[in-house]
């Protein structure tokens, strides 16, 4: 339920850009602010170190996460339609009574004391590496084979210590998804052979079925509450993304990921893919990079890694040499 504010963070909140912050907020009046709270929080907000127990934030690109609990980072990680702009990944860290800090391709904002804390942390687990985040390319052009040349990667800041348990929800599915999602998961795991060599990975996963449960990722690229199991599923999402991957993740070890791929694109899931369609099983690679814990690299890559996919990026299924050394390095 949406309350008509009265209070002095209203008038901060009239100076933000973003139409969709309206006459609605929850956050705690300037004077007092110590906490944040409700569906309405900015990340100018956010800048004043107000701790959050629980609430929403809205990111200046309109994209809304519930704040995850303290000691929680919330990472989202889409891949766009070659053509679109790149939204960008987000990673969200609530640090408790230093606040909360914000990540938008390495942008940081939020509060001060949490961004240093963050920081100094993710430059521990990320080896101190810092990724390119290009925006999707302009022209769809011939998908080229996955670069054996490039050895590129972006590792995010967080592994597994377990095998991914995770289970898919077919409801609104625009291509058969169970096969061509489960090879994607695969495709990163166990002895890969990849461009001449041959890496022992870490990742894996437990397929468990289907289920009837909907990934925590919202329709406007953000992030719900985690329910403490890692699903896939479909819905929609902003013109542009193909889908999204949300990871929760505590102190650089995931708990639970989630994946939404968009039903506004038509998709193929067949071995030859063909037409103005996106292949499932390349584009699910893509995002089950991501839920392991790798960013993007360039869009010149040719890496499955890259940003942004072209209709029926059947390269995208097989692994480049930048993929195979980050996987190497993230799990
Ligand atoms: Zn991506």
């Amino acid at each position: 339920m949406r309350t008509p504010s009265v209070t002095a963070a209203a008038v901060a909140l009239s100076t933000v850009l973003v139409a969709i912050v309206s006459t609605s907020v929850g956050v705690a009046p300037a004077e007092a602010a110590s906490t944040c709270s409700g569906d309405r929080i900015t990340v100018r907000d956010l800048g004043r170190g107000c701790a959050v127990e629980r609430g929403t934030v809205t990111l200046p690109d309109g994209r809304r996460f519930v704040v995850p609990s303290p000691g929680t980072t919330v990472s989202a990680l889409p891949v766009a339609a070659a053509g679109a702009v790149d939204p960008g990944d987000v990673s969200i860290t609530n640090t408790g009574r230093s606040g909360v800090a914000v990540a938008v391709e390495g942008e940081w904002s939020g509060a001060p004391a949490a961004i240093r804390k963050v920081r100094s942390l993710h430059e521990r687990l990320t080896g101190g590496g810092t990724t390119a985040h290009p925006m999707a390319a302009t022209a769809t052009k011939p998908a080229p084979a996955s670069s054996c040349t490039n050895r590129t990667y972006a590792l995010l800041g967080y592994r597994w210590t377990s095998p991914v348990r995770w289970s898919s929800n077919p409801s609104g599915a625009r291509a058969t998804d169970a096969a061509a999602l489960r090879a994607a998961a695969n495709a990163w795991t166990g002895t890969l052979k990849t461009c001449g060599r041959t890496i022992t990975s870490g990742a894996a996963n437990t397929y468990l079925g289907t289920t009837t449960q909907a990934p925590a990722v919202t329709a406007n690229g953000g992030c719900g509450s985690p329910s403490g199991a890692s699903v896939t599923g479909w819905g929609s999402l902003r013109s542009g993304t193909l889908a999204t991957t949300c990871v929760w993740s505590r102190s650089g070890v995931a708990v639970e990921m989630d994946q939404r791929y968009t039903t506004s694109y038509a998709w193929s899931s067949s071995a030859t893919c063909s037409g103005a369609r996106f292949d499932l099983r390349g584009v699910a690679t893509h995002e089950w990079g991501h839920t392991y814990g790798l960013g993007h690299t360039a869009q010149a890559s040719g890496l499955v890694m890259k940003p942004a996919s072209s209709q029926c990026d059947l390269a995208q299924r097989t692994l480049g040499l930048g993929d195979a050394l980050g996987i190497d390095a993230a799990s």
